[in-house]
């Protein structure tokens, strides 16, 4: 028993506007970061604290309880890993655009690594270990690009 079936392919980019909730975890960073403030969550068990914030702590398998355990975090970090590219993020084909520098900035007092832009620095600039601080978006909005990106100090 066989069928004919019409297949249509397009090729092209599709935009699609969407929205989804980050939790109660992200709501709360985000909503602080619309304030520029920067806020992690201290693990109960082992004291690791984590930007962005999470539910449970992945060393002791532990809830960390939404109302507590709050930590307010200073806008100053350390570079612990970097890439550069020659691609944007959203769009691969571009390798015409500038170099972009891409940073893992762990926030003093915290734990873990956040992904933003290395900004105003040149290529041969960059080394691990260097101290940085966060770049606030001139209007925030609530969302990840509230950081522009981190500068040298
Ligand atoms: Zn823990």
């Amino acid at each position: 028993m066989s069928e004919d079936k019409v297949i249509v392919a397009n090729k092209g980019m599709v935009r699609a506007d969407f929205n989804f909730w980050v939790g109660q975890y992200l709501d709360k960073f985000f909503d602080n970061l619309e304030n520029k403030k920067l806020v992690g969550n201290k693990c109960p068990k082992c004291g690791d604290v984590f930007v962005p914030p999470r539910k449970i702590c992945g060393k002791c398998n532990v809830v960390i309880p939404l109302e507590e355990n709050w930590v307010d975090l200073p806008e100053t970090g350390t570079l612990t890993n970097y890439t550069i590219t020659p691609y944007r993020v959203n769009d691969r084909t571009d390798r015409k655009a500038k170099d972009l520098l891409l940073g893992m900035i762990q926030i003093d007092g915290s734990n873990t690594a956040i992904v933003y832009k290395l900004l105003n620095l040149k290529p041969d600039e960059v080394k691990i270990g260097m101290k940085v601080k966060i770049e606030w978006a001139e209007k925030t909005k609530g969302d990840p690009s509230d950081i522009k990106g981190f500068v040298k100090m």
